[in-house]
């Protein structure tokens, strides 16, 4: 049995609080791990700018929704479920992807959570586990699905290498010039065809 693992941000959808900064207008979201490294400090800093705009979970998700997934996305989606089973596996949270995620038909997602008051306040967060993507590689494996996980950044590593094969999708220069060992593909015609070269079925015809 063989089971597609991907990663959703820059994959499937736009970077969600880079888009939602610029839907906003509030620069100060546009910080990423890039910027401050510790997760927790940047998590932090950005529901303090949420709630210091009085942004809730409702106003956030009305902008979101007018979000679009990446041009394409959803007919991958579905071209992929049709061939495999298929898992996301991604760092972002349900209250956050929900309105992206409807327009991808809902696919099964394995991320993040928000704690919201009852006035819609967003008070804090919880990651689901450490090292997440690897670690739901490992569960698969350990109920014997072979794993192609395909993903564009830095924080999708740890699942490429867990997985039996591994695809690199739009990733920047940088990642694809240090991972050589992963294809690195730039449209998802390219990625249907590593996902076929890489299933130890026959997915050609
Ligand atoms: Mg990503």
């Amino acid at each position: 049995m063989e089971i597609a693992c991907l990663d959703l941000e820059g994959v499937l959808i736009p970077e969600i609080w880079i888009a939602f900064a610029e839907k906003t207008g509030i620069d100060a979201l546009k910080a990423t791990t890039r910027d401050i490294p510790d997760y927790d400090v940047l998590m932090k800093q950005r529901l303090g700018i949420l709630n210091e705009h009085k942004l809730g979970l409702n106003e956030i998700q009305e902008v979101i929704a007018t979000l679009s997934p990446l041009e394409g996305a959803p007919e991958f989606v579905d071209w992929l479920r049709e061939r495999f089973q298929v898992v996301i596996l991604s760092d972002t949270f349900y209250e956050f992807s929900q309105p992206l995620m409807r327009q991808l038909g809902f696919p099964t997602l394995l991320c993040h959570k928000l704690e919201v008051d009852g006035n819609g306040r967003v008070t804090d967060y919880k990651l689901r586990q450490a090292n997440p993507k690897r670690q739901a590689i490992v569960a698969l494996k350990s109920i014997y699905y072979r794993t192609i996980a395909a993903g564009d950044s830095y924080n999708d590593t740890t699942m490429l290498a867990e997985a039996d094969a591994g695809i690199l999708f739009k990733a920047p220069e940088n990642v694809v010039a240090e991972f050589p060992q992963y294809p690195a593909v730039y449209s998802y015609e390219d990625l249907k065809k590593e996902f076929i070269k890489a299933s130890v079925r026959d997915l050609s015809a």
